[in-house]
């Protein structure tokens, strides 16, 4: 075989870039990576008829019109993506660039954009994590971005933005605007969802990989029918595969269970800041998510400390100075985490 120099024909957007980092790190109890503590293996049972040598419904309808019903909307505002990280990736290969969102943030906006070589652009959050207007909006009318996305509530901060502020960036830019929403369920401030028929230009993202569906990758944008047939054209045609809408329909009509473990999650929310405020040298910051942000004063230290007892979180220290993540477990896994947290205190 000839010897041939991969990095020479790779795209030099793409060469500079490094990959997510989403390793499988081996540990007792799993708190990195925002995931329900709860799964639902009843909706199992509806991959039992499916015809495997059938392609997937490539317009996910059933499902569609579930989520449209239980949301309020026509079905043909409602977009399905294999994760929301994949519409992520259609909006910017519909829309292009420069795309802009506050930083720190979910990490995929900036990736996505740059493997699609297109301009990026992160504004710092001010010191409450709060979008800072001044700096945004000098930044709009200075780089006329084609996307704005703003995670609310925001990972990894875990606030919602400031309703005002949101409201401004869509009503005064002149592009497509995603509130991402993967979070909402855990918020106490209403979503966007009811400004969909004021602003053309608001593009909502959903996600079930936080209430208890990480597994199937599944999230749905939600945007005027205009702008979902747009993006729809470049979406892959089978991009949600049948066992995932299977799976998803049955799992979505267990509201009452759904509602009971987004409540759960909230309590324990709680019940974590509560702990963690009283132990000395830790600062959580208040969630309106299933996670909450903390500073210690050695973010790898304690980050190695808590996995030498088998507990895994987040190291954010690179985004976020002195801070870690942690998402809300069961009530034992965040007791053991406390527990192992207290250890730390000096
Ligand atoms: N948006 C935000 C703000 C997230 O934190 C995440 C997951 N970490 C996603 C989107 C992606 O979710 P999905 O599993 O639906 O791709």
């Amino acid at each position: 075989m000839l010897a041939m120099n991969v990095k020479r024909l790779v795209k030099k957007e793409v060469s500079r870039l490094r990959a997510y980092n989403a390793k499988e790190i081996p540990c007792r109890i799993k708190l990195d990576a925002n995931e329900s503590p709860y799964g639902f293996i009843g909706a199992l049972k509806a991959v039992g008829g499916l015809d495997t040598n059938r392609y997937p419904d490539p317009e996910a309808k059933k499902l569609r019109i579930l989520l449209a019903r239980s949301i309020g909307v026509n079905k043909d505002a409602i977009l399905q993506g294999n994760g929301s990280d994949e519409l992520i990736y259609y909006l910017i290969a519909t829309f292009g660039g420069p795309v802009l969102y506050p930083v720190p943030t979910f990490s995929m906006y900036g990736i996505i954009a740059q493997a699609l070589g297109e301009k990026y652009i992160g504004i710092p959050l001010n010191r409450e994590f709060d979008l800072d207007m001044e700096k945004t909006m000098a930044a709009i009318k200075r780089e006329r971005p084609k996307l704005i996305f703003l995670s609310s509530p925001n990972n990894p901060t875990g606030n919602c933005f400031s309703s005002g502020k949101i409201l401004k960036i869509i009503g005064q830019s002149k592009c497509i605007v995603v509130v991402d929403e993967a979070y909402q369920p855990f918020a106490s401030k209403k979503g966007f969802l009811p400004l969909l028929k004021d602003y053309q230009n608001l593009v909502i993202m959903r996600t079930l990989s936080k209430i208890g569906l990480a597994a199937l990758r599944t999230g749905f944008l939600i945007a005027d029918p205009a702008i979902v047939g747009e993006v729809n054209k470049v979406r892959l045609p089978f991009n949600v595969n049948s066992l995932s809408q299977a799976v998803a329909i049955a799992a979505l009509k267990e509201k009452k269970l759904l509602n009971s473990c987004i409540r759960a999650i909230i309590a324990e929310r709680k019940r974590l800041l509560r702990e963690m405020e009283r132990i000395k040298g830790v600062r959580p910051f208040p969630s309106e998510a299933n996670f909450i942000l903390f500073s210690v004063k050695d973010p790898e230290g304690v980050y190695a400390f808590l996995l030498k007892k088998g507990i895994l979180v987040r190291n954010i220290s690179g985004a976020v100075r002195g801070c870690l993540r942690v998402t809300v477990g069961r009530p034992e896994e965040n007791s053991a985490f406390i527990k192992a947290l207290r250890e730390t205190e000096q």
